[in-house]
């Protein structure tokens, strides 16, 4: 029996595109030492000098990777994928909106949601998943949430949605794992009632 799902909430970075973050050397550019913390969340805890320190390295790393932003494989098809079923979408990103925006240009992609962090909230908090949730107008319970990433895995638990980890290995916890994104609108066909 297919799950009750009837929406769809997509990672930006590392998911619609090819994955061009090298957080463990951006995080030793900052002299973060622990590894697991969010950098959005050190930030506020860090004096002005040093949080504006940290703001301009991500900045640097945020430009430089909207430069060089590669469409994921199947990415496209994905977008044509839902848009055909008429399942209700949107991306839900901790990158920056002027970013996005740019990469949106650069990969040839469209979609009429998009959260980020400019709401003043972000992953692994479920805020942006429920803001992402009640633009496209699903409830939080009929999501599926698709992202390569650690804090999309756990906002989506956090909200309640389906967690779909998109990773050759994943080794974090999640509802399902897809291994490419390619494989992703088979995967939703057996998920929701399209
Ligand atoms: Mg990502």
């Amino acid at each position: 029996m297919k799950r009750p799902l009837e929406g769809v909430l997509l990672d930006f970075d590392g998911t619609l595109t090819k994955p061009a973050f090298d957080w463990p050397a951006m995080k030793d550019e900052m002299g973060l030492l622990d590894g697991d913390i969010s950098i959005l969340d050190y930030l506020p805890t860090q004096s002005p000098e040093r949080a504006r320190e940290i703001s301009d390295i991500l900045e640097k790393h945020e430009l430089r990777a909207a430069d060089k932003a590669e469409a994921n494989d199947g990415a496209h098809d994905l977008l044509a994928y839902l848009r055909t079923k008429r399942i209700p979408f949107g991306v839900v990103t901790n990158n920056a909106e002027r970013h996005v925006l740019k990469m949106v240009k650069k990969i040839n992609v469209s979609f009429e949601v998009l959260i980020t962090r400019d709401i003043g909230y972000w992953k692994p908090d479920p805020r942006p998943m429920l803001a992402g949730a009640e633009a496209i107008g699903v409830t939080p319970g009929k999501c599926v949430v698709i992202g390569d990433g650690k804090y999309d895995m756990m906002a989506a638990e956090a909200a309640g949605m389906l967690s779909v980890h998109l990773s050759e290995r994943s080794s974090i916890p999640s509802d399902l794992t897809l291994r490419t994104l390619r494989e992703a609108p088979a995967l939703l066909d057996q998920l929701l009632d399209t």
